[in-house]
């Protein structure tokens, strides 16, 4: 006897097979003839397995019939060719073992459909959904891929810190990590806080981004990438942000803007060409169910085989200006793009992922490269239909006087990023790289609309359940 999963049991190879499976029960139906149908299913796939268990079976009256939705169980039989419909086999019991009921009355998930927001309210069930299930397969494929991609091409995974001092100059707004008693100080009425007494004897924060950590090791190892958790306190209630996030962030020494763009463009296109090939069950999932269109796997089809749009900021906005359309934000050259206009570039104008390049230097970070014209950066966003930003990045300043400059210019201590500057004293060299959101990538590819519903247990302004 051979224990396999779900999916295994589904394919023909497994036909005459002596097997075990191990899962739980999604419907019973009781046939007048004096035997059951068990569909099972144990997260391996989307499809069940349909287990037919006969009423000859020694605890058929007191366990198979027990056997309501949610329950666990073991089911020990024979894969058989089977003649129903949208099935290649099925499991014709000899044994079946209850392992753990599921009170009917009381467990959420019966047969009737739930709404995506009551789902938020189970999150610890609501894995057991198609959905969810399907949510957690592709997730799981896309970190798969991201490694491979990056390993295949000799970058190192490092692992940046996730309690850091430093702000990675306001790309959001940071959580405090402290040891100081809250109820003391409140107690005390400090207007002043010593951090002399706190854990690292200043402020300290979750990091935003781990770009600045990982720019260090770029400019000794030459290609590497960050993956791991992010953090913002940002209060915006949106389907695109969370509070608690996963990014991936390579970085790479000699790299300059078209590198770092046509890295963008292949890094995207394999993880939609890996769900696409490996995650056929669930895909076809998400484009009749969950895409209103029930056009996703045609518009990912169609977007591996194409470039990417390249488009300065400059051109965008003229662009911008020149079409009908009525935006609530009125374009003008030199303004931070909202979330409107960058879904009318990659939505209306162009259907098609955009990618945008040299933005003003009064909306950018300090670590941006400064263009000869004086007024743009090096930096760029992914934007895609649907979603909007996917990446940001940009080519580093690696010039030591302009980025003393332009720390200058925004007021930023060189002292508080002396390590960062020092960089550009020792060795510097041009180096690039960006961010892409975790979740962003795995909304595009689903097509799920909110942001909370394709990580396990979501974290946002007033919610930290589970
Ligand atoms: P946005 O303008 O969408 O708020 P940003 O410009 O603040 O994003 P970056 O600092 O460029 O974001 O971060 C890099 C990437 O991280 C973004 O392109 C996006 O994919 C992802 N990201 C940023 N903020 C969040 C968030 N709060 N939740 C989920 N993903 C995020
Ligand atoms: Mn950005």
């Amino acid at each position: 006897m051979e224990l396999i999963s779900v999916r295994e049991a589904r394919t023909e190879q497994a036909i005459g097979k002596s097997v075990e499976l191990r899962g739980w029960v999604r419907t019973r139906r009781d046939s007048k003839a004096g035997f059951s149908f068990i569909e099972v299913n144990d997260g391996s796939c989307l499809g069940n397995i349909q287990v037919i268990a006969d009423g000859k079976l020694e605890n058929y009256e007191t366990d198979v019939k027990g056997l309501t939705v949610g329950a666990s169980l073991r089911v020990e039989g024979q894969v058989v060719a089977s003649g129903g419909k949208g099935q290649a086999t099925e499991v014709q019991a000899t044994r079946v073992i209850a392992v753990g009921g599921a009170d009917a009355e009381s467990y959420p998930l019966q047969k009737k459909q739930h709404t995506l927001e009551k789902l938020r309210e189970w999150a610890h069930l609501r894995p057991r959904t198609n959905t969810f299930g399907a949510v957690a397969r592709v997730r799981n494929q896309i970190c798969r891929s991201i490694h491979q991609f990056y390993q295949e091409r000799g970058f190192l995974y490092v692992h940046t810190p996730i309690i850091t001092a430093s702000d990675c100059e306001g790309a959001g707004e940071m959580f405090q990590v402290t040891t100081l008693d809250l109820a003391t100080i409140a107690k005390r009425e400090m207007a002043n806080i010593d951090y002399k007494f706190d854990f690292f004897d200043r402020p300290s924060y979750l990091t935003v981004s781990g770009q600045l950590e990982a720019e260090t090791y770029a400019c000794a190892l030459g290609k590497v990438y960050t993956f791991g958790p992010t953090f913002r306190a940002e209060n915006s209630n949106t389907s695109r942000h969370l509070a608690e996030f996963w990014m991936i962030e390579p970085e790479m020494a000699f790299f300059e803007l078209p590198d770092n763009m046509q890295l963008a463009e292949d890094f995207l296109k394999r993880l939609f060409r890996d769900v696409l090939e490996h995650c056929q069950e669930d895909m076809a999932f998400f484009n009749e169910r969950i895409d209103e269109s029930k056009t996703l796997i045609e518009r990912l089809q169609k977007i591996v085989n194409a470039d990417f749009v390249r488009l300065s900021y400059t051109e965008a906005v003229d662009i911008l200006l020149a079409c009908d359309h009525k935006f609530d934000y009125p374009v003008k050259w030199g303004m931070d793009l909202q979330s409107e206009h960058e879904r009318y570039l990659t939505e209306k104008h162009f259907d098609s992922p955009v990618i945008l390049y040299n933005y003003p230097r009064i909306i950018k970070p300090f670590y941006m490269y400064c263009n000869d014209d004086g007024k743009t950066v090096r930096g760029m966003d992914v934007l895609v239909p649907g979603v909007g930003e996917i990446i940001g990045g940009s080519q580093r300043e690696h010039r030591l006087d302009v980025l003393l400059e332009r720390m200058a210019e925004m007021q930023l201590s060189a002292d508080d990023y002396w390590w960062y500057v020092d960089l550009r004293r020792y060795g510097t060299v041009p180096h690039a790289g960006f961010g892409l959101g975790l979740e962003r990538v795995i909304q595009f590819v689903t097509s799920m609309g909110n942001i909370r519903d394709v990580i396990p247990f979501p974290r946002t302004p007033g919610s930290c359940d589970f």
